[in-house]
């Protein structure tokens, strides 16, 4: 058989739900999508890629994020989550437009696609500008129209920003889309039941903020007199395939309510950490049988956007918080950050397993640096030791968008526009 390409020689892990691995083998590519998996010795191809001394794995799945925010990294630190919001959305404000957000969230996607990631979730203003950026690095993309209760930096009153959110969800058919209202303390019963409904018609998952932080819960508490999983039970938003980002502060019967819904939960454990939003029930999630996925947030919250650490964070400081060094295997950890975050979002059909026929997002980790070695454990080497330096190729439905360690993309304007940004930034926060 010919490919359009070959991956030889590499250490593939599928994570199938088998968890089927070729310690020895080759991948195929052919229309962006995986053409053969095992020894296709005998197969030709118009580009090979030697594998030796690698991990082929899946590519990493961000399952929340606001990648324009990387234009804020570091102005807001050291402060807890309220505190920081006022100064990100004083800045956003004055500086956040559809050109601002691109150039934001082209810089966001390339050190993404750096980093092994293949695909992210992101939500935020002027959210169409982040469909050129991923484009422009050739990563995929969930992404969608946000609902705030207020006009927001983008001045849409809500009946305007219903009405532009239907008209996109109808101009965009091929783009893979989530409504996404902000949060329970951004939004009102009636508005967030308004989502519910147009998520119903337009038979779209749902992307939410949920029981981020303890300033969350009392203010969630004051406004509706309950916390938030009960408002999103209320509202209609559990009855869909609702992606809830954090969902720290839960208590036994909202994992019930949770495993008893379609909904799934996006972890940000180091976002969560910085901000002291306090330390999710991971093994206790894990347990239930919620979906479970990981995501890195914005990065002015945590403050790149780096799975490699993300994923080593969420297994440390379930470590830390059980007292049980064996409660999630470094392996099933390995599984959020691929095969969770695609079922998480709804792909599972078409990604985050290396199997004929799906998507071909593929990343290529080299294994040759001194950290790397001995690696007697391949999915305890990716989650305890490896990092984003580790990451040679990554392949993007089949697009080569990261070759011998480089961005394949360029992206030479985009750094000298955001260094622009940061000038006029600075004067107005004494950063
Ligand atoms: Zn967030």
């Amino acid at each position: 058989m010919n490919h359009d390409t070959l991956i030889t020689g590499g250490h593939i892990l599928t994570m199938d739900a088998a968890f089927t691995e070729h310690p020895t083998g080759d991948i195929g590519i052919t229309g962006g999508k995986i053409s053969g998996i095992g020894d296709l010795s005998g197969d030709s191809a118009t580009q090979t890629i030697d594998a030796t001394n690698t991990l082929v794995t899946p590519g990493l799945i961000n399952t929340h994020c606001h990648a324009a925010m990387t234009l804020f990294r570091g102005l807001a630190d050291d402060r807890p989550l309220d505190a920081f919001l006022q100064t990100v959305w004083a800045a956003e404000g004055q500086f956040i437009t559809p050109e601002t957000a691109q150039i934001g969230a082209t810089l966001g996607a390339a050190e993404m696609a750096l980093g092994g990631v293949t695909h992210f979730v992101d939500m935020y203003w002027h959210w169409e500008s982040t469909i050129a950026a991923a484009d422009h690095i050739g990563i995929g993309l969930t992404t969608g129209p946000v609902f705030i209760a207020f006009d927001g930096i983008d001045n849409q009153p809500w009946d305007q920003r219903v009405a532009n959110a239907e008209a996109a969800i109808t101009r965009l058919p091929h783009q893979h889309l989530m409504l996404m209202p902000h949060s329970c303390y951004t939004m009102d019963a009636d508005k967030l039941a308004q989502v519910a409904a147009l998520a119903d018609k337009h038979t779209l998952p749902i992307h939410i903020h949920a029981a981020e932080a303890p300033s969350e819960m009392s203010q969630v508490q004051d406004i509706y007199g309950k916390r938030p999983i009960a408002v999103m039970q209320d509202t209609g938003i559990l009855d869909h395939a609702t992606l809830i980002a954090h969902a720290v502060h839960l208590n036994d019967a909202e994992i019930t309510t949770l495993a008893q819904s379609k909904a799934s939960i996006a972890h940000n454990p180091l976002s969560n950490a910085k901000l002291a939003s306090g330390t999710m029930r991971l093994h206790d999630l894990h347990t239930a049988h919620i979906p479970l996925s990981l995501g890195t947030d914005g990065p002015s919250s945590s403050n790149d956007l780096d799975m490699w650490q993300t994923m080593r964070h969420a297994s440390l400081m379930n470590f830390a918080t059980t007292g049980d060094a064996a409660s999630i295997p470094a392996r099933d950890i390995f599984a959020m950050a691929t095969r969770g975050g695609a079922r998480c979002i709804g792909l599972g059909g078409s990604k985050g397993t290396l199997e004929v026929g799906k998507d071909a997002d593929i990343a290529i980790i080299d294994m040759t640096a001194p950290h790397m070695i001995p690696s007697y454990d391949p999915y305890s080497t990716l989650v305890y030791a490896a990092g984003r330096g580790d990451v040679a190729h990554v392949f993007a439905s089949g697009k080569h968008v990261v070759a011998g360690k480089r961005l394949v993309a360029d992206i030479t304007d985009t750094t000298r526009q955001v260094k622009a940004i940061q000038s006029r930034i600075a004067p107005s926060f004494d950063a």
